[in-house]
């Protein structure tokens, strides 16, 4: 069966091109994709702004919407296993991992279905008693839907409930690493009843489509989720339309732990903050920040279990994390760790590709402590999206919290300190966009999602997540219309 979805219609590429997709844990073709190129994306668009302005979606009764969304993620729960398998083999992750992500797409589904009755529109009082003025919402139109390759299903999901549950239609573009899960997500959104037009699948690298569902006239929103530079190219691109444009980028996200903790605690906290899903994290936490007096401890603690992390297949029992997406990233991670080792950085643990028959195939790298590093390195300062974990030392709260806002991005950040108003007193401090106290990594659909700085723009989840895809509308009546007066010749 063919991947792209246009119109309501199952087909292969006008131009015939397709793309294999690759396990990363040993490196073999899963499927081999159909590959949209231009006119394929145009179609899309088209399509989508079609049943846009027909009213056929956006028009249909805000209760009729959101029970297709309830309805959505009864689908999505019915197909759980098969779609965390499906994630599993694409994205290398643990399938407990996938099993997680299908749960919270789930619960973002039926968290918009409710949201989206909440009654935002208002009538203001203008001090007169001849006009009605009303604030009234409505969806914003032609979306644009791009999604990155570590969290498949859950990015696109957060963009797709709320922009349907608002009443625009869409555009899907997953990423050509890992579009499988997606393609379910289509196929359960066509079983469920959407209209034709209103949801639209493309696959392939954003270089072909990318100009067209970031620049093309019919297309009303872009909201993307992925990398720096890309999102950077997409603002440009957007900008000589001005679509509203919303950017989830990178990050690079500190943990700051004080003296006052629990060492064992501290140490599993900042682990699993930093190593899960093999640090391919946006906000993963890969920059510690710990005070000096028990630096060494918390060091060799993360060391001595960031070594006993068990890599392997994402399938098999036991196995706490997978491999990289692919051999290109793994590259990417290797050129940091000399990098970082280069700029004087001193290697605690990892470091290097893991031993074992069973990781040689696929895209693995040991989990990986940098200590001994500072704020003034690149190794510090940008994104490796790996498993890497740089130590910088502080010795009192002011300096500690400089070094959590020293980064050009702000997605989230964490504390640990058992002093309560210490841990908000920081927490209030610190430029991200989400901030844990004695924790690090937990979001509900409830509460927003984003960046400050240059790890984005807008928000996802919440009821800013919603408002992200609605135009207000100021609507004035005249009830006792006559002559204004201003001109009087
Ligand atoms: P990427 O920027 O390479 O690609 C993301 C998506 O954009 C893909 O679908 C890709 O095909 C598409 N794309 C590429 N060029 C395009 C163009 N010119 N026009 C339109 N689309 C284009 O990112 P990635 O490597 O897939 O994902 C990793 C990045 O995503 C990391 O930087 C990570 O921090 C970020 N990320 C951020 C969040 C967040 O919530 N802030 C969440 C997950 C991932």
């Amino acid at each position: 069966m063919p991947e792209l979805f246009i119109d309501g219609t199952w087909r292969a590429a006008l131009a015939g091109g397709t793309r294999d997709v690759v396990n990363p844990y040993d490196g073999r073709v899963l499927r081999t994709v159909d590959e949209a190129a231009e006119a394929d994306a145009e179609a899309a668009v088209l399509a989508a702004r079609r049943c846009f302005d027909a009213g056929t979606w956006p028009a249909t009764p805000v209760a009729e919407r959101a029970a297709l969304l309830a309805r959505t993620a009864d689908l999505l729960q019915r197909d759980r296993e098969e779609i965390a398998r499906t994630e599993t083999q694409d994205t290398g992750k643990t399938l407990p991992e996938s099993r997680v992500d299908v749960d919270d797409v789930t619960a973002v589904f039926r968290y918009y279905a409710e949201q989206v009755l909440v009654d935002l529109d208002r009538t203001v009082d203008v001090g007169r008693d001849d006009v009605v003025s009303k604030v009234v919402h409505q969806p914003v139109g032609v979306c644009s839907l791009i999604a990155p390759w570590n969290y498949p299903l859950l990015q696109m999901c957060w963009k797709v409930a709320p922009a349907l549950a608002a009443g625009n239609t869409v555009v899907l573009k997953p990423s050509e690493v890992t579009p499988l899960s997606t393609v379910h997500l289509v196929r359960l959104l066509a079983e469920a009843g959407y209209p034709a037009g209103s949801v639209n699948l493309l696959l392939g690298g954003g270089g072909a489509v990318g100009p067209v569902l970031t620049g093309h006239p019919a297309v009303d929103l872009v909201s993307f989720t992925g990398g720096l530079d890309t999102g950077r190219a997409i603002i440009r691109t957007a900008a000589e339309t001005v679509k509203r444009t919303t950017v989830e980028l990178g990050g690079k996200n500190p943990q700051v732990v004080f003296a006052d903790v629990d060492l064992d605690t501290a140490v599993d906290v900042v682990l699993t903050g930093v190593f899960l899903h093999a640090g391919q994290v946006c906000s993963a936490g890969t920059r510690l920040i710990v005070e000096d007096s028990i630096a060494d401890a918390l060091v060799a603690g993360v060391a001595e279990r960031a070594g006993r992390i068990r890599l392997g297949n994402g399938f098999d029992e036991g196995v706490e994390s997978g491999p990289l997406v692919s051999a290109e990233h793994r590259d990417k991670v290797e050129a940091y760790v000399a990098l970082g080792l280069s700029e004087g950085a001193r290697l605690v643990t990892g470091g290097k590709r893991p031993d074992g028959d069973d990781l040689q195939r696929g895209f693995f790298y040991s989990p990986t402590v940098l200590d001994s590093c500072d704020r003034s390195m690149r190794i510090v300062q940008e994104e490796t999206f790996g498993p890497i974990l740089t130590v910088e030392r502080f010795t009192t709260e002011a300096e500690a919290v400089e070094l959590a806002n020293d980064t050009a991005y702000g997605l989230a950040g964490g504390v640990q300190t058992a002093d309560v108003e210490r841990g908000e007193r920081v927490a209030a401090a610190m430029r991200h966009g989400t901030v844990w106290i004695n924790d690090f990594g937990p979001y509900v659909p409830q509460a927003e999602w984003g960046g400050m700085g240059m790890s984005g723009n807008g928000r996802e989840l919440g009821p800013a997540g919603l408002h992200e895809y609605l135009e207000t509308k100021h609507v004035w009546r005249s009830t006792r219309p006559g002559p204004v007066g201003q001109f009087t010749g």
